[in-house]
């Protein structure tokens, strides 16, 4: 084995219940006497009652999906007019998304408490978005200093967001096998991912209510997060980039839905990783295995129900053959991608 896995800095607290003491926990270590709160509306009432014994100097909901300049420029002011000096999240990607934004020009710290299963608190990715242009960059700081994940606060999470959510965990796992900086630690961690992660899901769906599907899901996305942060962005997430951006789809469905065909495309050119996979998923195959567990939580379909234009086809099959890693295990070919895309749009059943 010849690899280089680097470890990101950063402190995680788990525990169901406990995110008010871990939060507290987390503003006291880093000295934080000014906390910005970014919450999305959703989210307005958990992070009151979760920061109420800290010294909050603001808080902020303006919150919008992928952070549009705009957004992020407004919330940088209101940091910087009210002296903020540690920055606590909560909601999902997007509330994430938008204190990264801060810590990018600002270098605050930002304590993550996810309400989601998207993954970004545990990457130094972030994301901008100026028209339908989405951006995405990589700096040490805008990794969180600290995540704190409570299942507690995803029990409101309705059961189709939540489905969708963690296949989009599930898919950081998935690509994280084959993307470019991957490693036997990136695949550990994301093997480890999708059987939590299949473990968990069908347990929310079938008791949304109940903490133990909750935190075996919130558990798989965090090490879903981990190695897609190092593996980097493989076909998958390349092609969910192109799609998410142009057409103005939902972010975790649209993973939901790309996520099986992408698997059919590269599972066969990838055994070690379809092998692993399918033991994970406790199935024959690791497409089989996708597939039943997609339809115990009847997950999302086709992109045609997410609302993208058939017509919008070819320009997006250019796009991904722009963006697909070179080292991607199957060669990525007009014909295949356009197929890929094709089935995706149509909802076909990739086996
Ligand atoms: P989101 O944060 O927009 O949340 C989806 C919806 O669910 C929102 O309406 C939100 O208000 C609501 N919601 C969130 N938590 C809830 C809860 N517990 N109960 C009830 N409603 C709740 O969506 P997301 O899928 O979590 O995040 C998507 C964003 O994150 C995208 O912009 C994506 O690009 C970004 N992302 C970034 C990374 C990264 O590494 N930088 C990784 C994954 C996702």
């Amino acid at each position: 084995m010849h690899f280089v896995h680097e470890t990101l800095p950063q402190t995680v607290r788990f525990a169901p219940g406990a995110a008010a003491e871990h939060v507290g926990a987390a503003v006291d270590r880093l000295g934080g006497a000014r906390v910005m709160v970014i919450a999305s509306p959703s989210a307005k009432e958990p992070a009151e009652r979760l920061t109420a014994g800290l010294p909050v100097v603001v808080r902020h909901d303006d919150v919008t999906m992928h952070v549009p300049v705009e957004t992020a420029r407004r919330a940088r002011v209101v940091a910087a007019e009210h002296a903020a000096d540690v920055l606590v999240c909560v909601g999902g990607g997007s509330a994430t998304g938008l204190a990264k934004a801060v810590a990018l020009t600002s270098g605050l710290p930002v304590v993550a408490v996810p309400t989601t299963y998207a993954g970004s608190e545990a990457t130094p990715v972030w994301g901008l978005t100026e028209g339908s242009v989405k951006t995405t960059g990589t700096d040490p700081k805008v990794l969180p200093h600290t995540v704190v994940y409570d299942a507690t606060l995803t029990l409101g999470l309705p059961v189709d967001l939540s489905v969708a959510s963690g296949l989009n965990a599930l898919a950081h796992c998935v690509d994280s096998l084959w993307a470019p900086r991957t490693d036997p630690v990136d695949q550990a961690l994301a093997v480890e991912g999708a059987r939590a992660l299949c473990a968990g899901l069908p347990r929310v769906v079938a008791e949304p209510d109940g903490i133990a599907g909750r935190e075996q899901t919130l558990y798989g996305a965090y090490l879903s997060a981990v190695a897609f942060a190092s593996a980097g962005s493989g076909l998958h997430h390349k092609i969910c980039h192109v799609l998410g951006g142009r057409f103005d789809l939902p972010h975790a469905q649209t993973h939901a839905v790309v996520l099986p065909h992408v698997l059919a495309f590269n599972g066969p050119a990838a055994p070690d990783a379809e092998r692993r996979l399918a033991t994970a998923f406790d199935a024959p195959t690791a497409n089989e295995g996708l597939a039943r567990l997609r339809a115990r939580l009847d997950a999302p379909r086709s992109l045609r129900d997410l609302g993208m234009p058939h017509e919008g086809i070819p320009d997006a099959v250019e796009a991904v053959l722009a963006a697909a890693p070179p080292d991607n295990p199957r060669p990525v070919t007009p014909d295949g991608i356009t197929a890929l895309i094709e089935a995706a749009w149509e909802g076909a059943d990739p086996r």
